[in-house]
């Protein structure tokens, strides 16, 4: 059922001026009284990439490794990154080689073959009978914004192979599993982080609020801590630089946190897990490697709701945090601030798109009514013939010319109005992006993304630092949701 909601939260005068943007936005009640500890995941999270020279980054590195260990052959060395061509919430069909959007039934309303848009009928022939499931392989998600430089590649590399020559059929399902591979290991090895670590300032966006944040927290008298799958050298080094404003009180970085975790391993951290072990730093405070989320409430001395969590990650950070430990979840989207500029810009074209939208239903109803009347007539002049006068069975023929003539003028105006109706919603979609409109909706429902986010984080917003607007204690309300008939 589609979900309907109406505000039903008071700002105080100083949140009302947050720019929509930069807001918190709540699914689900949340009293941050209640919260006693604040825990982080570091990437894409409290550490926010320049998405343009990251991904770059990511993808150069992949496609360099699938020539030199996989034997790719060298002129995709050529191949350059599009930084439009994909959004998050997506999923790689590996059995098709295509990649799709899926709403949050798992029906495909979006769909290209590599990087080529499938035509509408293609895509109904395709996907009219099948649901998009994750629990079945062949669908892969998009679910970090890690994942975005890895799934164009296989794009490209799958148009790649379709025009040469002497292309065979290609296993789209290996050749995912060969790139994931070599992304994999371009992320183990540290041939990214080599390169992030040397231009820190080049491969992060600095957020001057961050640190006051942090402060915050802490201020109001909450644990924090560092919940990462990043290893403790990158997160040094990230967190160095991402708080490196901080004022005198916090002399080192870690002074921000109670307990550290790095290389964390999640999502198996909030499954089985590994083992945990406690390492020594320059620092003072509590550092570990991997462990479980069991482990990291009893160093807390907390646990369930008790902790809040902020992450990126829909299934490793968020719903398995949730939903198996019971932490609340906070989580962080960047695309969200863009999402939000576009929604405001595109008012006008929204509220035209409503007026059309009333408009075809005003005038399709008068066709139909017109159509009832000619049927009727019709059916007047078989049942009646014998008791009707030759003029009056004339005159009926004459109403119905008239009435045809009138019909056919109502149906041209229908298909003018939809073809406004077609080319204004590609419009409005293409403001999101040209290929897969907004990341939250497909159509008048949620998204598959839009649905998980919806139903898993207890408040999302676009970076942590938002929350410095918010008063200490603020008690985040969701808007009451309504069913159709207290509408
Ligand atoms: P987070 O801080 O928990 O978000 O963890 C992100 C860490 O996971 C970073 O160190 C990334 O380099 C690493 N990472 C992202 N994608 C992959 C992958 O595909 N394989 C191994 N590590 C990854
Ligand atoms: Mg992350």
């Amino acid at each position: 059922m589609q979900k309907n909601s109406v505000p039903l939260v008071s700002l105080s005068i100083n949140e009302q001026e947050i720019e929509n943007a930069k807001r918190v936005f709540v699914a689900r009640n949340l009293k941050m009284e209640s919260v006693q500890a604040i825990g982080f995941d570091l990437d894409h999270t409290l550490a926010i990439y320049n998405l343009a020279p990251f991904d770059e980054l990511c993808y150069s590195i992949a496609k360099q490794k699938l020539v030199e260990t996989k034997n790719f052959p060298k002129e995709i060395l050529k191949l350059k990154y599009d930084p439009n061509f994909l959004v998050r919430g997506l999923v790689v069909d590996t059995l098709n080689g295509n990649i799709l959007k899926a709403n949050q039934y798992g029906y495909v309303s979006k769909a290209a073959h590599g990087s080529n848009k499938l035509s509408r009928p293609i895509r109904k022939n395709t996907y009219s009978n099948v649901i998009v499931s994750l629990g079945n392989s062949r669908f892969q998600s998009v679910d970090t914004l890690f994942a975005l430089p890895e799934i164009s590649l296989f794009s490209q590399v799958v148009d790649f192979l379709e025009t040469k020559k002497e292309a065979k059929k290609i296993n789209y399902f290996e050749l995912y599993q060969t790139i994931r591979e070599v992304v994999d290991l371009s992320h183990k090895d540290g041939s990214i982080k080599k390169e992030v670590i040397s231009s820190l300032e080049k491969y992060f966006i600095f957020d001057q609020k961050l640190s006051s944040t942090l402060s915050k927290f802490r201020s109001a008298g909450k644990k924090l801590f560092i919940l990462t799958n990043s290893e403790w050298f990158y997160t040094n080094a990230v967190m160095s630089y991402i708080l490196s404003n901080r004022n005198s009180s916090y002399k080192n970085w870690t002074d921000f946190f109670d307990v550290v975790v790095c290389s964390s391993k999640k999502p198996n951290f909030f499954g089985s897990g590994s083992q945990l072990s406690e390492f020594e730093t320059e620092f003072s405070g509590k550092f570990f490697t991997g462990g479980k989320a069991e482990d990291l409430e009893k160093i807390l001395g907390l646990k369930g709701e008790q902790i809040l969590y902020f992450g990126d990650h829909t299934y490793g950070d968020i719903m398995r945090s949730k939903k198996d430990f019971g932490w609340r979840t906070a989580m962080i989207i960047y695309e969200l601030e863009h999402e939000i500029i576009i929604n405001e810009k595109i008012k006008d074209k929204q509220l035209k798109l409503l007026n059309l939208r009333v408009k075809h239903n005003k005038v399709d109803s008068e066709a139909k009514k017109m159509n009832k009347r000619i049927a009727s007539l019709t059916t007047q002049k078989v049942n009646d013939y014998q008791k009707m006068g030759t003029e009056e069975l004339l005159a009926i023929d004459k109403s119905i010319e008239k009435l045809l003539r009138d019909f056919g003028k109502k149906e041209t105006e229908i298909t003018k109005i939809l073809i406004q109706i077609r080319d204004l919603e590609a419009e409005i979609e293409a403001d999101y992006n040209v290929n897969w409109g907004p990341i939250f909706k497909s159509g008048n429902v949620n998204s598959r993304f839009g649905d998980q986010v919806q139903n898993f984080a207890c408040v999302y917003t676009s970076r942590v630092s938002n929350f410095f607007d918010y008063e200490d204690e603020k008690y985040f309300r969701s808007p009451m949701e309504l069913m159709p008939h207290e509408l």
